[in-house]
């Protein structure tokens, strides 16, 4: 902690004395059960999603919701009751009437707006996306990603892993894993993008907050908001692409001769009702957390039960997506979170997203962010980030170091505002 002082770190020793006093709350015996359970129910629930068969992990996902709508009343205070504890546990600073208002207007203007545009066909040529597209040329163009979006070699490495992740061990250790799929090269382009996002955010903290506890990122949503921030809005950007595209071709030279910018770029923005929140474009994401926000809030009112889940999630994503879920598999059981216990956790997904659409608008009042992108890398992008967020690390709650980015408060219609005006242009809309 050499050289700063301890005020720097008060919210982070509140926090993690507020996390055990809340635990003291808790009969010792029923947590102890409860670490057991946990234990064993994402088996259970692994077993359950690999058959198909919900009825095999209900009896466990009864318990946990069980345990959780206990431990909610143990710890429950005057500011915050019910799902709002859970909720603050993920992200610091949010309550139900925070997020009812985020997704009320996904509700009532993104989900029309969504229907609209599933309704039209973007007519483009992707016969070039069923190629095959050998994994080591991928590896290389993640690695010109990293240069051109300005990963530090010297403070960290790119690897290779099932599931692509970043872990930061303060500001000189920043760790990035990828993977790749011969038979569908975009995903590699954008889970890269995306965990460079989470990256540099951890690069760009201020040194001096090495192996301290504020020597992270502030809050789940906005480490997400900076991911997003990169793979959606610059890495799907036609701006970004008509500089770096020469260069995909080049790797690719078999595979993507004669193939259009304008097609590749459509490619990369198709939206698509689909199951799979994962697997989830840009403009439909929000909708797949919105649905689980919905399920979890109504779960900790007590107004519906862990038996009626399937039934319920089906019926939802008929109404806001207009799908037929076929299988558990593709519907209630696809998430580990809540095998794991972790109720209130996707509502952070979109609100990074959220989060990151109005930076992008702040971001745009000091210089023209995707005109910034012709200089070949995103210098100017990453000093604005640094300065007005990155810095900081964890040294202030997360809504402060939100309202100091953005200089105020967190608006979900910038996030509405930016998902209509890009997708009415590339559906060509009205
Ligand atoms: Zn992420």
């Amino acid at each position: 902690m050499k050289g700063t002082s301890l005020t720097k770190f008060w919210h982070e020793i509140q926090e993690t004395k507020e996390g055990l006093d809340k635990l003291k709350k808790v009969p010792m015996q029923e947590y102890i059960e409860y670490m057991s359970l946990l234990e064993e129910s994402e088996n259970i629930w692994r077993k359950a999603k690999q058959k198909n068969d919900y009825e095999i992990f209900r009896p466990t996902l009864e318990k946990i919701v069980a345990f959780n709508r206990k431990y909610v009343k143990y710890v429950e205070t005057e500011k915050l009751k019910g799902y709002d504890v859970l909720l603050d546990e993920y992200e610091k600073g949010m309550t139900m009437k925070d997020y009812d208002e985020f997704f009320s207007k996904i509700k009532t203007e993104l989900v029309p707006f969504v229907k609209k545009v599933l309704d039209k066909k973007l007519e483009l040529d992707d016969s070039f996306n069923k190629l095959s597209y050998p994994k080591e040329q991928q590896r290389e163009f993640f690695k010109y990603l990293a240069e051109t979006l300005g990963f530090n070699f010297n403070k960290g490495v790119l690897k290779e892993s099932e599931h692509p992740f970043t872990s930061g061990f303060g500001t000189t250790d920043v760790r990035v894993t990828n993977h790749y799929y011969e038979n569908d090269f975009t995903s590699s382009i954008f889970s890269g993008i995306h965990e460079l996002g989470h990256a540099l955010y951890e690069q760009q903290i201020n040194p001096e907050l090495d192996h301290t506890l504020s020597g992270g990122g502030g809050s789940m949503a906005l480490h997400e908001s900076q991911s997003r921030f990169y793979e959606n809005i610059i890495g799907r950007s036609l701006d970004f692409w008509k500089i770096h595209f020469p260069k995909l071709k080049s790797v690719f030279k078999k595979q993507l001769r004669g193939v259009k910018l304008k097609d590749f770029h459509k490619l990369i923005n198709r939206a698509e009702a689909s199951l799979i929140r994962t697997e989830a474009d840009e403009l439909t994401y929000p909708i797949h957390i919105m649905i689980r926000y919905d399920i979890e809030k109504a779960l900790f009112a007590g107004e519906i039960e862990v038996k009626d889940l399937p039934r319920i999630w089906n019926d939802k994503y008929q109404e806001y997506l207009g799908l037929e879920v076929p299988s558990d598999r593709e519907g209630i059981l696809q998430d580990i979170h809540w095998a794991g216990g972790s109720f209130g956790y996707f509502p952070t997904y979109a609100l990074g997203s959220a989060y990151a659409a109005q930076i992008y608008k702040v971001m745009n009042r000091d210089f023209k962010v995707l005109k910034s992108l012709q200089s070949g890398d995103t210098k100017e992008i990453n000093a604005w980030l640094k300065e007005r967020l990155h810095k900081y690390g964890s040294t202030k709650p997360p809504k402060e170091l939100f309202r100091i980015c953005v200089g105020g408060k967190f608006n979900p219609k910038h996030y509405i505002d930016y998902l209509i005006k890009k997708y009415t242009k590339i559906y060509e809309l009205k």
